[in-house]
């Protein structure tokens, strides 16, 4: 490690010492950009590093609502504009529990070098609430209803949307945060703001929503696997992969890999996994999506009700079946650690391709980069979504709606570019086939050519 890197990183972890997930997320990528730091002095000589660490701009405030019982209920609310260099910033919304200023920072450091890889004009931000629509604040074991999360969403949003707007911040979905709800942030926008503006993404399609959109970060990070997979001659015809999460990124990915001709064999949520030896059908993920998106019921009691699979209670996809040809973390962070990583490697593992954000732990991602498999991160090959957002902004721009086939060919072109991207980056710094060091290089370049354009700002 340079002593430019050292001396940031260990600035940052005095500065940031009780953000785990953050540190995580920077020292990630940081200790992979030496090369390039020594061929361009001047990053060194415009504190890039020290700025590109720093978010422009944190937000944290007050989300008081009404609960079906009457009573006040309080959140928290924050929007992290990290890096305006490239364009708007632009990132989703997660609401869940484990949100605090930790992981919206790791999540908003990183969604600048994803926006920056897709080649849109796009910042990154993140944001989100410690809120918790699956579990109701008065009735235990029960989710919060339509109408309690509409009332959060209009609250949420009063604050927010000061805040942003179609060339200053974009919001999109996250965690927790679908078609529902954007469409409750939005109305709430329209109504406050006074106007009907592409300010965040994800809408339904009657709103100025793009076709394709939910599909793209699952369908993606399987595109940017057929581009691994055709650097070595092979295809997914046959290969039995294994899937985490069921939401909306597992479910698409599951989706475009059963078209490719692959079986699926896994999917988890928070109650579990459930494994299919003969591969997961076609109408079994039809009523998965439904169980998730309409009666939002958890895997478990679709395992009661279907012969077909097996449901293991309280683990995730990695260690349930022997042979295994690719992996598809789908669920959240740091869900996938060294004992899963050596086991995939055992049973065959050859493809690693990231859904969800830094879903590996470091020892994970070491052994998988020593065993030269074909493992993409997660800022590379899940950067479809916010590649079509990117679109969704463009359609909203012209007032225009594409076809789903235009959407999904120019998605398709785009994931090719990151991988092509990722790959010739790594290449050029002597790590051939390494997408973990090219993706960061191939991110971080154009941000610090801007920034440096930009002069101290
Ligand atoms: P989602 O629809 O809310 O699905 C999340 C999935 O992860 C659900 O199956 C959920 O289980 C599971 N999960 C969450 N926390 C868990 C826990 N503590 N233990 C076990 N399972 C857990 O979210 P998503 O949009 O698919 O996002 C998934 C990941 O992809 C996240 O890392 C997100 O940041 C990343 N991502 C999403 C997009 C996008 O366009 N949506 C784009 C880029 C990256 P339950 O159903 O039981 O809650």
């Amino acid at each position: 490690m340079s002593k430019y890197v050292d001396s940031v990183l260990k600035d940052l972890k005095a500065k940031n010492a009780n953000e785990p997930e953050f540190i995580q997320a920077a020292e990630e990528v940081l200790l992979t950009l030496d090369p390039v730091l020594k061929a361009n002095p001047q990053y060194e000589k415009n504190a890039i590093l020290e700025r590109i660490v720093e978010p422009e701009r944190v937000i944290m405030f007050r989300v008081p609502w009404v609960d079906d019982t009457g009573k006040i209920r309080v959140n928290r609310g924050y929007r992290i504009q990290q890096n305006s260099a490239i364009g708007p910033y632009k990132g989703g919304l997660r609401f869940d529990p484990s949100v605090n200023l930790s992981v919206l920072k790791f999540l908003a450091f990183e969604q600048v070098f994803k926006n920056s890889l897709t080649t849109l004009p796009m910042g990154g931000g993140k944001g989100g609430s410690d809120f918790n629509p699956k579990q109701s604040p008065h009735t235990p074991g029960k989710r919060c209803s339509d109408a309690e999360v509409m009332r959060f969403c209009q609250s949420f949003m009063t604050e927010l949307f000061r805040h942003i707007g179609p060339d200053t911040d974009v919001p999109a979905g996250d965690m927790n945060v679908g078609g529902r709800e954007i469409g409750y942030l939005f109305g709430q926008y329209k109504r406050l703001a006074n106007e009907f503006t592409g300010v965040l993404t994800g809408k339904a399609l009657s709103f100025g929503g793009s076709l394709i959109r939910p599909e793209a970060t699952g369908y993606g990070d399987v595109y940017f696997a057929e581009n691994m997979l055709a650097k070595r001659g092979e295809t997914f015809e046959g290969k039995r992969c294994v899937i985490s999460g069921s939401g909306n990124v597992a479910s698409f990915a599951a989706e475009k890999l059963m078209q490719l001709g692959a079986k699926v064999l896994t999917l988890s949520d928070r109650s579990g996994a459930i494994l299919c030896e003969s591969g997961i059908t076609e109408k079994m993920l039809k009523d998965i999506m439904y169980l998730k998106n309409v009666t939002r019921g958890e895997l478990a009691d679709f395992a009661k009700k279907t012969k077909a699979v097996k449901f293991f209670k309280g683990v995730n996809s990695w260690q349930l079946t022997d042979k295994i040809d690719a992996a598809f973390p789908c669920a959240r962070q740091n869900e996938l650690n060294g004992k899963d990583a050596a086991y995939l490697l055992k049973h065959g593992c050859t493809l690693v391709g990231e859904g969800a954000n830094m879903p590996s732990t470091p020892d994970a991602i070491d052994a998988f980069v020593k065993a030269k498999i074909m493992y993409s991160p997660g800022k590379a090959s899940n950067a479809g979504g916010v590649a079509t957002s990117g679109l969704e902004m463009s359609q909203n721009s012209e007032r225009l709606s594409w076809s789903r086939e235009e959407v999904d060919a120019k998605l398709k072109g785009i994931m090719k570019s990151i991988h092509d991207n990722a790959w010739e980056s790594a290449a050029k710094y002597g790590k051939k086939g390494n997408y973990v060091v090219g993706a960061n290089i191939a991110g971080f370049t154009k941000v610090a050519d801007a920034m440096v354009a930009q002069g101290v700002c």
